[in-house]
């Protein structure tokens, strides 16, 4: 398969700009057979203040139209990304490495947002509340934002774009992306889609929203832009580090979606078929690279000697290839790094005597350049040293545990907290990894593996992984302001907490 052509022919049918892919200086490699696909021209820093005041001016048309108008514009954007559906699920997997049901996947996710977003905009509801006042009333109201500011990651690299969208236009702020350096031609295949969908809306401001390709340096300009209100940034905690604290000094509001360390444990009465299958899907799933991948599990002592074999067998066989042939279900890492990085982790373990199964690199026919590694499974006399840290490949470590308290401590016990799960069939030990002792994560999940989650929910999660919330549930409070508004209709001006002050 020539992958070359393959992007060509993907590009074209997306609508996306020959010179946009072919005439920059951002090399862009193919995970598949790491090849150079494009070469993608950059945005400069010095470019960034006049794309926000674009943006601004944006806002300040967006923000005066009603939200169910603003509603129709993600209802046509909904309508362009089905049609649209695999030649976007095809980039993705040419330039993320997924396999081609992820990457359709991760644009059924794009369209469950819009279908989302568009009912959300005739449901911005605030509060009325009760005053202790007579004659007065007082409610609540949610007001656009400003200007959005939308830094994302590889490994999702259109989904992520299009929660934080979806979600800023309704709410009517303007958004300003920076994709991640490794995928901006999903970015600008997604771009192209989005102007199909302007198009027919008509009359959307310029400048509502942009793409501006680069490195961190490029996004860490849009962080310091005062004019940002709001930075959705989806990276690494080492990247959360740097912008959390940036946006902070200046007041504006960021929502960080960091990386994960997700555990799981296995319980005695598991279901050890559906625990099996979880897992596999969970920890091998896009080559380990989801924020919400299983990287720990631990596993009760009685049941330890029937499902870990189970696992080996299953590590051992998965198909590793090509991810644009439908059979392989383990793709490519993202790129040489990433393949170094996963051996560091696995010489660790051993050091601290992990026994590996799996963690070679796989040679695949025609995709020699390409680094698939085959998914290791380790198991760990215990979680220190590098267990505790996120390698974003695909590792598994299993620990074995006694109690369930106790496996609860150790797995809470690291600096990430995005998602966890339990598999159980026993009601009590499932409602008590939910409760407020249980789990520390953002997701807590019974009976499915960590990764995989729909866009109904609030997405993000706790400490290291930066506490953010996107995508469902009320995550579209983080993109609009709150006023709380009292009104006097009476005739009198009565103080509250009964304060007199007569002139
Ligand atoms: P990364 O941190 O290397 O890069 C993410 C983005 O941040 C890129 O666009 C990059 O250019 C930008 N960036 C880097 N330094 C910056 C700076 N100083 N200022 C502003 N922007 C900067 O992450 P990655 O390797 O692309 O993605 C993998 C990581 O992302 C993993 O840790 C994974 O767990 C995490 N992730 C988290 C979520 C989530 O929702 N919690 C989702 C996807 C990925």
């Amino acid at each position: 398969m020539n992958v070359k052509a393959l992007t060509k022919s993907t590009l074209e049918k997306l609508g996306v700009n020959k010179a946009d892919w072919t005439t920059g200086e951002l090399k862009v490699d193919s995970p598949v057979t790491g090849e150079t696909i494009a070469s993608v021209p950059m945005t400069e820093v010095a470019q960034v203040d006049s794309i926000v005041a674009k943006a601004q001016t944006a806002f300040e048309h967006w923000r005066a139209v009603p939200a169910p108008r603003r509603g129709e514009l993600i209802r046509l954007l909904g309508e362009e990304l089905r049609r649209s559906k695999e030649d976007l699920g095809m980039l993705v997997s040419i330039e993320a490495g997924k396999s081609i049901s992820e990457g359709l996947g991760e644009v059924q996710e794009m369209i469950d947002i819009c279908d989302f977003a568009v009912g959300l905009s005739r449901q911005l509801y605030g509060l009325t509340i009760a005053t202790e006042r007579p004659g007065h009333r007082m409610m609540e109201q949610w007001h656009p934002l400003g200007v959005v500011g939308v830094i994302s990651a590889f490994n999702f690299p259109v989904a992520v774009w299009s929660w934080n969208t979806a979600l800023a236009l309704v709410c009517g702020n303007p958004v300003i992306w920076k994709p991640s350096e490794k995928s901006p031609l999903t970015a600008m295949g997604s771009m192209a889609i989005l102007a199909r969908a302007l198009e027919r809306f008509g009359d959307a401001p310029e400048g509502l929203v942009t793409l501006i390709n680069g490195k961190g340096d490029l996004g860490a300009a849009l962080v310091e832009h005062r004019k940002v209100a709001l930075i959705s940034a989806t990276g690494s905690t080492r990247m959360g580090r740097i912008v959390g604290p940036k946006v902070a000094e200046r007041f504006g509001r960021s929502i960080l979606e960091l990386g994960g360390n997700n555990g799981g444990i296995v319980a005695p009465s598991a279901d050890l078929d559906m625990t099996l299958r979880g897992v596999a899907f969970g920890a091998m799933g896009t080559a380990g690279q989801r924020c919400t991948t299983l990287r720990r599990l631990f596993v009760h002592s009685s049941i330890y000697d029937r499902l870990v074999p189970a696992l080996r067998n299953a590590y051992e066989s998965v198909s590793v290839g090509n991810p644009l042939d439908s059979n392989a279900l383990v793709g490519p890492l993202i790129d040489e790094d990433a393949f170094d990085g996963m051996q560091r982790a696995l010489d660790a373990a051993r050091e601290l005597g992990g026994k590996v199964t799996g963690g070679e690199r796989v040679t695949i026919t025609d995709a020699e350049g390409g680094f698939y590694a085959r998914p290791a499974l380790v198991e760990m006399p215990e979680q220190t040293g590098v267990v505790c840290e996120e390698t974003f490949a695909p590792i598994l470590y299993v620990m074995k545990y006694e109690d369930l308290d106790n496996a609860i401590t150790q797995h809470n016990a690291v600096g990430a907290g995005l998602s966890s799960c339990i598999f159980t069939t026993d009601m009590r030990e499932a409602e008590f990894f939910i409760n407020a002792a249980g789990s520390d994560c953002g997701i807590a999940n019974v009976n499915i593996a960590t990764s995989g989650a729909e866009i109904g929910g609030a997405f993000g999660g706790e400490k290291e992984t930066g506490g953010g919330r996107e995508s469902g549930s009320d995550a579209w409070k983080g993109y609009m302001r709150r006023a709380t508004n009292t009104i006097n209709y009476s005739t009198e001006l009565p103080l509250a907490q009964g304060v007199s002050f007569d002139i």
